[in-house]
């Protein structure tokens, strides 16, 4: 049995990253992965980077995109916080940012833009709409039937399978220790300390941290908490490689799509189509990847006639995964109630959301606050859901 600062469970993006702060701040950190790092949302995702409100944040209509606009102080921290990523980890991350285009191809659509290009707005960040000739001049490659677009200078992409074993590398380098294929399977808290155990090895450590992803509710509910986070099933696609095409990330305000071209000339489709989730005797089975729906295929397909260039590729790989989203769509973020030093990170993009994520959830574990307003976020607001 050895006794550590903080353990933290998960090694996707959330828990490496989280782990190279902790031991940035020189404390003594145990990351345990029951995998490998990055096999799941982490390493799976489309790689987008996008600081704009997304489309399933405003198809709910304005009051729950107003509530959503709540986490945009986040996304511009993010937003500078992708600058510096690479050269603090000393690695390529695949890290590009040539602006994102949130399309609108009705009137109904156009106008949808602009108020949401007014909510960013009040948050400070910086989204034009831009249409006409000066739409046709920024992205010649846009089918004609796009009428206006959100434009956002900071968006664009990272490699989702180089980021978090960045984080991961860079966390051992600080001293950090990980242990992967450990699955943590019991977690309580026994004289003042947290005690997890993870195939028949037992740690103790001061503070934990809850990194895993979809599993974050199952693992919560090891020390008999309950936090409201739920698996979605997201569906991927990838055409073959082709020249430059499409410098900028792409996603529509009326309907499901994000388009990106990869460093290799592979353009991804995703955006939020459905991917089944497997159940197993009622119950959904998260160690199952969800299984593909051929309406997620066809959608994926058929969203990207935006740009006409893409229809005529042919798409040589298609996948799913799993990501966790809350009743509310902010994500648990910070220190769970009634648990101390237990804390909580999931929920959301929190691929682009990543950096600042652990950023700040290392803050509130060291300092007791974070260098944001994060209250919206914190697992506080689901205190009514746990009684001890
Ligand atoms: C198809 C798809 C596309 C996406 N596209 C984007 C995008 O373009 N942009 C964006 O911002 N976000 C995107 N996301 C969301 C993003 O990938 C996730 O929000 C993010 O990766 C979550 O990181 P995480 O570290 O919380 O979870 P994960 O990467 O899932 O890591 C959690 C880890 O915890 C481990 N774990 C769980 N239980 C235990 C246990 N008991 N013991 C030990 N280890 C355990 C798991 O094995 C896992 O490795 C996408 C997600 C998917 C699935």
């Amino acid at each position: 049995m050895a006794h550590y600062d903080t353990a933290v469970i998960g090694g996707g993006l959330l828990g490496c990253a989280t782990a190279w702060h902790l031991a940035r701040a020189g404390t003594r950190v145990l990351l345990v992965e029951k995998d490998q790092l990055n096999r799941h949302a982490s390493g799976q995702n489309a790689g987008s980077l996008h600081f704009q409100l997304e489309y399933r944040m405003v198809e709910h209509g304005d009051a729950a995109a107003r509530l959503a606009a709540r986490a945009l102080p986040l996304h511009l921290d993010a937003m500078r916080a992708w600058s510096t990523v690479e050269a603090e980890l000393g690695e390529p991350c695949g890290v590009a940012r040539h602006g994102g285009l949130m399309l609108a191809e009705t009137p109904a659509q156009v106008a949808a833009l602009d108020r949401k290009a007014a909510l960013e707005s009040r948050y400070g960040l910086p989204v034009d709409v831009v249409s006409g000739r000066d739409l046709r001049v920024l992205a010649p490659y846009l089918s004609t039937d796009v009428l206006a677009a959100g434009f956002a200078p900071g968006e664009g992409k990272a490699n989702p399978r180089l980021v978090t074993p960045a984080y991961a590398r860079a966390a051992t380098r600080l001293g950090a220790e990980i242990r992967t294929g450990h699955r943590v399977t019991s977690l309580d808290r026994h004289a003042g300390r947290w005690r997890l155990g993870a195939d028949g090895a037992v740690d103790t450590a001061d503070t934990v941290v809850l990194a895993a992803g979809v599993w974050t509710t199952e693992v919560a509910a090891m020390a008999d908490v309950r936090l409201p986070a739920f698996p979605v099933g997201l569906t991927m696609s990838a055409t073959a490689r082709t020249g430059p095409l499409l410098p900028h990330l792409i996603q529509h305000v009326g309907r499901r799509l994000s388009m990106k071209q990869t460093e290799d000339g592979n353009v991804l489709i995703g955006g939020g189509w459905p991917a089944k989730l497997v159940t197993r005797a009622g119950r959904v089975d998260l160690d199952v990847n969800p299984e593909l729906r051929y309406e997620s295929l066809a959608g994926n397909a058929a969203a990207a006639r935006v740009v006409p260039a893409v229809c005529d590729l042919p798409v040589i790989r298609t996948w799913t995964g799993m990501t966790t989203l809350t009743p509310d769509q902010l994500p648990l973020l910070g220190a769970v109630p009634r648990r101390p030093g237990m804390y909580v990170a999931t929920g959301g993009s929190a691929f682009t959301l990543g950096p600042t994520y652990a950023r700040l959830l290392a803050e509130i574990l060291l300092t007791g606050r974070a260098g944001l307003p994060v209250d919206d976020c914190s697992p506080e607001r689901f205190g009514a859901l746990n009684f001890a």
